[in-house]
């Protein structure tokens, strides 16, 4: 057990990324991970938390996976970078700001498509030449416009789960040794400023197992935003464990995207030439996406924001579709639908406990050359076709979609992952979690609609048409916003040890060889997901750790 490096803790997608960009760099790897290949609900059960905000956060079991891959079992795979303004300073949100420049990214954005398999770093339509046609409704009108942004694309993973990408070179590496069905406990710190000297392992699968000690030169934290800060926050309890700079900050300013639709947008001119469905380039999907330029954003004070065309709401029957409605009932049916999508996600499209059943196989029946061809088709694009299609997109003759939105929370003292008093098989204290959005949050997306609503209709474009009266869009909104999926914040890097918990490669301030490899790094959330970006994190910090590994020009 000694004779390795790294110590890498948990085989998610940041894990996983760490262990290939080092042992690459002719460093020796070990991974621990809780989980193994089968869903070790010994291991899943670790995860489980005291969840004080219900209505804002999912539970534990269906916003985590623990197993070889980590969550990446789970995700949709969508891929997005995070924009300039996101590591700004900005006024009126307090905690924003990076300590390092959006362009210090742009590098690792390249490996990080690669390994999670986007194809090229290409987020807008423009940077990509196998896109079919620029020349939407919206981009005819807005390209030359200083307020709506109409050509920045997100891209989808064309191999979400990463075990299933990396298995044979991971366990072919001759650099790399992967302990499954093993969970750190914890770690042995003598003083602050100077080296972690060891971690702890217990068996996940054996109760009252003794522990096993691992001693390497730098240790990785790995483990999802919320058990990497639940791993830190137990071991500040213990005396013999870490000593940080700033323990009172571990577990503050917890953020995710609240996210939803409180209206449609409607469109005039030619329907075919709104093109806001998946597309396809470089052998994955891309799909268009609705943001603000930089200085609307600034001059505004708004929260960053993306928008998105959807479905109509499919668990409404009201929508007449039989093609929507083959979706509700496929999503529902209680074996069918957990092989087809994440429980979370069935929870968010359709509800899972819809009593509609009838009134859709009306709408079935009512259209079924519509249904069944749906049907025959989603089925090869989604489980046949490589890659695999991330979702259906309905084409609307009417020129009249739901329009989603995905937005930034800003940074919040009193959004927290704390303590429970309950302990895990393990002796370790679980999590206890209070995501809370602010006002600011919710204002700021009411505002980006009214805003939208403005340029479309200044621009005879077309216009918003609410789903919710005026009165209840604060509600709405709030009842929307559930996450737990994008676990952001709790680690927050700073450019100094006063004022975050991780330094700008993601250190924890007060240790000299302890990384945290997780979007809990993340001072702030930006409107985009959070796994892109976390992953060209990881390969920035793989290079760092090698550098000081091979004693080269670093700042240690
Ligand atoms: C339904 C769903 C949809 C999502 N969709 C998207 C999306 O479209 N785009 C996007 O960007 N993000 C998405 N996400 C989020 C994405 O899945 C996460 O950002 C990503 O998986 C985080 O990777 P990670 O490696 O940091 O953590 P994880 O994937 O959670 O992996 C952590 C690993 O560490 C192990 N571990 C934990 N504690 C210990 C310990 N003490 N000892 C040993 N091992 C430990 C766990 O068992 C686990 O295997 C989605 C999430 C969900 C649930």
């Amino acid at each position: 057990m000694n004779s390795f490096d790294v110590c890498i803790i948990g085989a998610g997608p940041a894990g996983l990324t760490m262990a290939m960009e080092l042992a690459n760099q002719g460093l020796n790897i070990i991974i621990v991970e809780s989980g193994d290949e089968s869903n070790l609900s010994s291991a899943q059960r670790l995860s489980d938390a005291e969840i004080l905000t219900p209505t804002s956060h999912e539970v534990m079991q269906d916003a985590v996976r623990r197993g070889l891959g980590g969550t990446s079992a789970l995700w949709g795979g969508r891929c997005v970078p995070l924009d300039p303004i996101d590591f700004e300073s900005r006024n009126g949100i307090d905690g924003s700001g990076w300590p390092i420049e959006a362009n210090e990214l742009d590098l690792y954005y390249k490996r990080a498509c690669e390994i999670l398999g986007a194809g090229e770093p290409s987020f807008t339509v423009n940077a990509c030449t196998s896109l079919t046609s620029v020349d939407t409704l919206l981009s005819a009108n807005f390209d030359n416009n200083d307020t709506i942004i109409t050509n920045q694309l997100e891209r989808w993973s064309r191999s979400p789960n990463v075990w299933k990408s990396f298995k044979k070179i991971i366990t072919s590496h001759t650099n790399i040794k992967i302990q499954p069905k093993h969970t750190c406990v914890g770690f042995r710190h003598s003083q602050i400023n100077t080296p972690v000297t060891d971690i702890l392992l217990k068996r996940t699968d054996i109760t009252n197992s003794g522990s096993i000690t691992i001693k390497t030169k730098f240790y990785v934290i790995a483990c999802g935003g919320i058990e990497s800060t639940r791993l830190i926050l137990n071991s500040i309890n213990d005396p013999l464990g870490l000593k940080l700079s700033n323990p009172q900050l571990v577990g503050r300013y917890y953020m995710g995207h609240p996210s939803g639709k409180i209206a449609d947008i409607e469109l005039s001119g030619d329907p075919k030439k709104t093109l806001y469905g998946f597309e396809y380039d470089s052998s994955v999907y891309v799909r268009r996406r609705i943001t603000f330029n930089i200085n609307t954003l600034r001059k505004e004070n708004l929260l960053n924001i993306a928008f998105w065309f959807d479905n109509p709401p499919i668990a409404d029957w009201r929508h007449g579709s039989g093609m929507l409605s083959a979706a509700y009932l496929s999503l529902t049916a209680p074996l069918l639908g957990k092989f087809l999508a994440p429980t979370a996600v069935r929870k968010r499209v359709a509800g899972l406990y819809g009593k509609q059943r009838l009134h859709h196989l009306m709408n079935c029946i009512t259209n079924p050359f519509s249904t069944i061809g749906f049907c025959v088709k989603f089925f090869w694009q989604r489980y046949i076709a490589k890659p695999r299609i991330p979702g259906f997109f309905t084409y609307s003759p009417k020129n009249r979609y739901a329009l989603h939105y995905h937005a930034e929370q800003s940074p919040n003292w009193n959004s927290t992952i704390t303590l429970s008093n309950e302990l895990d098989a393990l002796g370790m204290n679980r999590a206890k979690i209070s995501l809370k959005w602010s006002q600011k949050d919710i204002e700021s997306i009411i505002k980006a609609h009214r805003l939208l609503d403005a340029n479309l209709q200044n621009n005879n474009i077309g216009r918003l048409v609410y789903r919710i009266a005026d009165e209840k869009l604060y509600d709405s909104i709030e009842e929307q916003a559930v996450d737990g999926f994008h676990q952001i914040g709790t680690l927050r890097m700073s450019e100094d040890e006063f004022t975050g918990v991780t330094d700008s490669y993601g250190r924890l301030w007060g240790t000299s060889n302890v990384f945290v490899a997780s979007s809990a790094i993340f001072p702030t959330s930006g409107q985009a997901n959070p796994t892109l970006t976390m992953i060209a994190f990881v390969v920035r910090q793989a290079e760092y750790i090698a550098n000081i590994f091979h004693n080269k020009d670093c700042h240690e």
